[in-house]
């Protein structure tokens, strides 16, 4: 049987067939148009349809699609790495490739581990993260995720690695105003590190903006300052999950140039492919790559179609396309209208409570009582039936929170292709407001059950 003829009955879900794509918009085999604003899972960052990287993919294919990377390199490979520690801040210029965020993020946990053992530290095996992070979904990556929903199936498999509360300042779980709250969540991590000995933790782990189970929860100034402190004071090493963040997301290269900070390891995947091939890479610096190349000289990392020519130079031809196009220098002027247009939209529907995030990674937050900030009853699920309303509408949006994991309030993320027009920015608004009207008059205008 058809895996989706599996899972839609299941799901009970409406699962078109898609065609093609073009631009920002997608078509399924009913003719019917979505203009996606999630960019799928905020991967298709320019868009679908590109012939620059078509291009480049046929160009590559016609010379040689794969090359075992424990026995070759290739000339996409080789480029891509050196341009990748050209665009990034300070001297992340080791590239491990692997294929999804979730290996990123587990060879940036594995290298952390590696470089203390290399030193001869042999009790740095934990790496500290926070609630509502999303670090993947294999194991070790869950272990150093806060994603309760995510992580309960798995539990007794799980590394149970302490956890501090995030920058969810709509939500401050101390209370406080972020315009003077001494950060003490960053704080926190202090805190834990005394508990638990700065000899047990090899890197604390963070999204720079909490994407997937947050709808962008985005620190305050001076918490990654402070974050950063922390870990240095304690060698302790900063690993930037910039998976969903990262390759211009947010109006720059990496998002930790908004809040200037160097990562000792970083985590791409979504984007640097963008949604063309299948790839990812803990980008690694020079001080923690040190003692390893000292050492063992070896990375146990890497996966059999690790580093494949064939993504490599998809990877490559986004890069060029991004820097070609000044696609990342427009992200600001575009982030600023699109936030603009949706504070309209929040006057006119109150159960928009908070708007947040950075760039092109917009994160709404619904409640039923904007005052109070009181959420929706969970078992109501509404940012599901918000997303398949939109989705009916021809629209596409990303659910982050009560939709998928159960524990915060409800939210997604309006996350389109970096190439989005202001125009076409109108349009997505104009399906925004459709779905939102749609949602209020099906789903809130009626208040019992809702109490
Ligand atoms: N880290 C972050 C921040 C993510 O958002 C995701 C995916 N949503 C991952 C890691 C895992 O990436 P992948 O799904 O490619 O394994």
């Amino acid at each position: 049987m058809h895996q989706t003829n599996l899972i839609k009955p299941l799901l009970g879900a409406n699962y078109p067939v898609i065609d093609y794509g073009k631009g920002i918009y997608l078509y399924d085999n009913e003719g019917k148009e979505y203009l996606d604003a999630s960019s799928g899972a905020i991967t298709a960052n320019i868009g679908h349809g590109v012939k620059e990287i078509i291009d480049a993919m046929l160009e590559q294919a016609k010379r040689v699609s794969f090359v075992y990377r424990s026995q070759f390199t290739s000339d996409a490979a080789e480029k891509l790495a050196q341009k990748i520690a050209e665009l990034t801040i300070g001297d992340l210029n080791w590239c491990f490739f692997v294929n999804s965020g979730s290996e990123a993020t587990e060879t940036a946990m594995k290298i952390a581990i590696q470089h203390w053992q290399e030193k001869g530290i042999h009790t740095k095996q934990k790496v500290l993260s926070r609630w509502m992070s999303y670090h993947g979904i294999t194991l070790g990556a869950l272990s150093m995720s806060g994603h309760t929903g995510r992580r309960a199936r798995f539990i007794p498999l799980l590394e149970d690695f302490p956890v501090i509360h995030p920058p969810y300042c709509y939500r401050c779980p101390y209370n406080l105003e972020a315009s003077n709250c001494g950060h003490v969540c960053a704080q926190e991590l202090d805190t834990v590190i005394k508990r638990i000995g700065a000899n047990q933790i090899a890197a604390f782990i963070a999204e720079p903006i909490i994407g997937a189970s947050g709808g962008a929860i985005t620190p305050p100034k001076g918490y990654y300052k402070v974050i950063k402190e922390i870990c240095e004071k304690n060698d302790i090493l900063f690993i930037a999950d910039e998976v969903m963040t990262g390759f211009g997301r947010t109006g720059a290269m990496l998002a930790c140039e908004h809040w200037d900070i160097e990562p000792d390891i970083v985590a791409l995947g979504k984007g640097m492919g963008a949604g063309y091939a299948p790839i990812a890479a803990a980008l690694v610096s020079e001080r923690v790559m040190k003692p390893i190349l000292a050492g063992s000289k070896i990375v146990m990392s890497g996966h059999t179609l690790s580093a494949n020519p064939q993504s490599c130079a998809v990877a490559l031809a986004v890069l060029e396309y991004l820097e070609k196009n000044e696609i990342i220098k427009e992200v600001d002027k575009k982030s600023v209208y699109l936030i603009e247009k949706l504070e309209k939209l929040q006057d006119n529907f109150p159960f928009i409570g908070d708007i947040r995030g950075k760039g092109l990674m917009i994160g709404l937050e619904f409640v039923k009582d904007r005052e109070e900030k009181t959420p929706f009853p969970r078992e109501l699920q509404l940012t599901q039936k918000l997303i398949q309303l939109a989705q009916n509408c021809g629209l596409l949006i990303y659910p982050a929170g009560a939709g998928i994991d159960g524990i915060n309030g409800d939210s997604v993320l309006i996350a389109p292709p970096l190439t989005i027009t202001i125009p076409e920015i109108d349009e997505l608004i104009k399906r925004l407001q459709v779905t939102f009207q749609l949602f209020s008059n099906k789903y809130l205008s009626v208040r019992e059950g809702m109490e």
